[in-house]
This record gives structure tokens, C-alpha cells and sequence, in this order.
């Protein structure tokens, strides 16, 4: 286990210099000769997914994953500035984050609510990607209105049993675990009656049942719970407090679809900007002033989103919850515009492309320009982590001090609010 030899009181040039040693040691060389040759591309070209998954507890173990992390979770204790340095050494390597739903929306609560031994016994593995993470909120009858869930968890001694149903849960064909919101009281008021557990998704009694995205992907799930065990350790902040501990967790959601999230995480679906304008390039499509004039405008707001970002973090978290919902809004919006215009650049070949087999949905997605397949995907930027609407009326109540959504059943209990 190889962390870097810097802490809160090295320089920045000496972050710097840290990190290029630490590259230069452990990036293998051929991943290193392929950014210096052709970036991102040429790095994707001799580095396989498997590969990089096997070397990546290398990346956890120095530390530079989680850098503003205290050490004792697998972090280097830095503060943004130093961070952000030691980022701008590693970014021509592109050194992805796995695990994002870990850092990004099982973290906060973990830091936030849990205890020192809980997150001893889950931060470390789930930087190293060893255990893999995915959340189970959302259920059919509760969506935008997640507090009006139904899966429910009854303790039993040292241990609670859960049953329910969860649904469009990203990634959790192949996590081991999820973090998992049920109702625990339906005599008091919907937000009261909630507490938040983890799930061992290897458990008896978990189901786990692929749905498959427009652009081909499977991304998501449904998840059953069937009378599953969860021990109270298990259990994140207290019985009947889960609503403020999501809360942690879909804020960092929404700062992750921001673009403000841990780990370099910038969009969900497509590519940024930079590889756009090479593309159109390529396509011979520069010389068009109508989609310079696009590209020109998407560039300049992708700058800005960036520099909002930016500033956001260097807030050190005073900017307030509220800001990742600004984010989230126009992050998502702006994804769709950028992903549209890379679909635009194709013409017609986004519409009918070579090679389109006959056989089946799925082999007719593979075979999607990734353009198109980008553009399908960020369709869902504007639903996934709370839709643009909720997000809305979260920006009107708590910011702009606009009256609350009227709720008939507001001080009702859970089992008296009709559902549908
Ligand atoms: C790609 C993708 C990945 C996802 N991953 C996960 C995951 O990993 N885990 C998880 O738990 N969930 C996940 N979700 C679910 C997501 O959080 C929900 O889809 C989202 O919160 C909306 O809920 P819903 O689909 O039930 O829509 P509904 O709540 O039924 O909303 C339908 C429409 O009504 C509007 N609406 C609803 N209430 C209001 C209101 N009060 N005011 C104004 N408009 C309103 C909505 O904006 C929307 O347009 C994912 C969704 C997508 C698309």
C-alpha cells in the first residue's frame, strides 16, 4: 500500500511533484505513453475496463481518489485547493473514479449520521471499488414523492427484516451493497416514520431484476425485497430519523448530476465539449456558422457550469444544500443541449446508420452511434437524482421563501394518506 507522502501542510508545488512521482511509479507505462500520445482515446484504446478495475486499488491506496477525505477512510486529509492541484496532475491519465453512487451518495450520510464504526467498516472498501454500492429509494407508488414510501422494515431483536419493492435502482446488478429507505412507523406523518438501512444485496430474500435502458444499456433495475434480515448495525442515524439522513444522500446525488460531485464526475451520458468540437472537425462540420454558433454557446456555458463548480467546492459546503439542486437543473438541461448537438453533427446517419441488424431491440442498440446512444441517455438528466420540477419547488420553498406545496395530508398519518 503505496499513499502519497503529502499532507495539509505540503505546498502546492510539492503536491504536484508528489503526485507526478506517484504517477511515474505506478500508472503502468503504457497507459502513460498512450495519454502523452493521443489522450483519452488512445488511453481507452490500450486499457480495458478489467484492467483498470484490477489496478485500481492501487489509485485507492494512495490516497488520490478521495484526497479531502480524512485518512482514516482512505483520504490524504487536503484541503480543496491542494486537491484540486494533485487533480490537475492526474487528469491527462484519466483516472476515473469507480464506485461514484459510493463516494457520491452513500458517503455523505455515512460522514454525516453514521458511526465512527460503520464508516471504518464501509468507506475503506467502497473506495477501493471492493464493494460495489447503488441506492434503493425510489418504488413504484414513490417517486417524486420518495417520503410516501411503502417498503417496510420491522425489527426483530438485534436484527430488522425489510420487504418491499424498489425500482429503477442503477447498478444494482452488480453492487453488493445498497443503501435503502423504509418506513418503520405508519402512525406518524409520512417524513417521521422513516429509517435508513444498509443492505447486503448477496442477503436471502433480495432480487434483483435488470430493465434495460432506450439506448440498449442495462443500467438499472427492479429490486424485491422479500423478508430480508439487515442487522442494527446496519442501521444509519436513528429509527424514524431516515428522512434527514437521505436528505445526505440526495444531495450528494444531486451534486454528482451537477457536475459538482467527488471524482471528476461531470455528466451522465455523452461527452463533454472538448471531444465534440474534435468530432465535428472530423465530420467536417466546423465551417457550418449556424452549429458554430451552437457549439460556441454550449462551450462558453460548459465553462461556466465548471467555474460554478468550482467555486461551489471552494465554499467548503457554506453554499448550502440548495445549491446542488441549481446545479442539478442546469446541468441536466444543459447535458440534453450538448448531447443533441453531438446527435446533430451526424445528419442523417443519426436517424439510419450502417450496419442496423434485423435481429432484436438490443443488437439494433449496440449497433447506435455513440452520439445517439449519449443523447438517449441524457434524456433521463432531467428525472434521475429528482426530477427539474421537484427540484424546482425544493429551489421555491427553501430559497425563494415561496408558500409549500399544499398538502391535505400534511400531518396525517402514513396509513390514513390514500395511495394509489
Ligand atoms: C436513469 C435513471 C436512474 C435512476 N436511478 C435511481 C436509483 O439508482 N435509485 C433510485 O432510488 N431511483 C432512481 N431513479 C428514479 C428517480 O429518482 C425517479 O424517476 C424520479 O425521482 C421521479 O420519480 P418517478 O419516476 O416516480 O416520477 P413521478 O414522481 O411519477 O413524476 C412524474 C412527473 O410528475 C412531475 N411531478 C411529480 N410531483 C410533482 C410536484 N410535486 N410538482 C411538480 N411536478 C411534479 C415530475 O416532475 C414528473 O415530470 C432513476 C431514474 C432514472 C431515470
Amino acid at each position: 500500500m503505496t499513499r502519497v507522502p503529502i499532507d495539509r501542510s505540503t505546498t502546492l508545488d510539492d503536491v504536484r511533484a508528489a503526485v507526478r512521482d506517484w504517477v511515474d511509479a505506478h500508472v503502468p507505462d503504457p497507459w502513460r505513453a498512450a495519454a502523452a500520445q493521443g489522450g483519452r482515446a488512445a488511453i481507452r484504446a490500450v486499457r480495458p475496463r478489467a484492467d483498470y478495475e484490477a489496478w485500481y486499488p492501487t489509485f485507492a491506496d494512495s490516497g488520490l481518489a478521495v484526497p479531502t477525505w480524512p485518512v482514516e477512510y482512505s483520504g490524504l486529509d487536503l484541503a480543496i485547493e491542494q486537491a484540486r492541484a494533485a487533480d490537475d496532475v492526474l487528469a491527462p491519465y484519466n483516472l476515473g473514479r469507480l464506485n461514484p453512487l459510493g463516494i457520491n451518495s452513500v458517503a455523505p450520510p455515512l460522514f454525516n449520521h453514521g458511526t465512527e464504526e460503520q464508516r471504518l467498516r464501509f468507506l475503506p472498501p467502497l473506495v477501493r471499488n471492493e464493494e460495489k454500492w447503488c441506492q434503493l429509494l425510489s418504488e413504484p407508488g414513490a417517486g417524486s414523492d420518495l417520503a410516501s414510501l411503502a417498503t417496510r422494515a420491522v425489527r426483530d431483536g438485534e436484527e430488522w427484516v425489510i420487504s418491499g419493492q424498489k425500482v429503477w435502482t442503477t447498478w444494482a446488478h452488480f453492487s453488493d451493497f445498497a443503501i435503502c429507505l423504509t418506513r418503520t412507523d405508519p402512525d406518524v406523518p409520512k417524513r417521521k416514520g422513516l429509517t435508513y438501512f444498509v443492505v447486503d444485496l448477496h442477503a436471502p430474500g433480495v432480487d434483483v431484476r435488470p430493465l434495460r435502458h432506450i439506448g440498449g444499456e442495462i443500467d438499472f433495475n427492479e429490486v424485491y425485497l422479500d423478508e430480508v434480515r439487515v442487522p442494527d448495525f446496519y442501521r444509519i442515524g436513528d429509527a424514524g430519523d431516515g428522512w434527514r439522513v437521505a436528505n445526505a444522500t440526495l444531495t450528494g446525488e444531486r451534486r454528482m448530476v451537477s457536475g459538482g460531485g467527488q471524482g471528476g464526475f461531470d455528466r451522465i451520458g455523452g461527452s463533454g465539449m472538448d471531444a465534440i468540437i474534435r468530432r465535428a472537425a472530423e465530420l467536417g462540420r466546423t465551417t457550418d456558422p449556424h452549429l458554430r454558433q451552437r457549439i460556441a454557446a454550449l462551450y462558453s456555458e460548459e465553462q461556466i457550469r465548471r467555474w460554478t463548480n468550482q467555486r461551489v467546492a471552494d465554499s467548503g459546503g457554506k453554499a448550502g444544500p440548495a445549491v446542488a439542486s441549481i446545479g442539478k437543473i442546469h446541468n441536466g438541461a444543459m447535458n440534453q443541449r450538448i448531447q443533441l448537438l453531438a446527435t446533430d453533427l451526424l445528419g442523417a446517419n443519426a436517424t439510419a446508420w450502417e450496419g442496423a441488424p434485423t435481429a432484436g431491440p438490443e443488437a439494433w442498440a449496440d449497433a447506435m452511434p455513440y452520439e445517439v446512444k449519449g443523447m438517449l441517455r441524457s434524456r433521463a438528466n432531467t428525472i434521475e437524482g429528482g426530477t427539474t420540477e421537484v427540484n424546482r419547488n425544493i429551489l421555491g420553498e427553501t430559497v425563494l421563501g415561496l408558500p409549500r406545496e399544499p398538502d391535505p395530508f400534511r400531518e396525517a398519518a402514513w396509513k390514513d394518506v390514500p395511495r394509489s
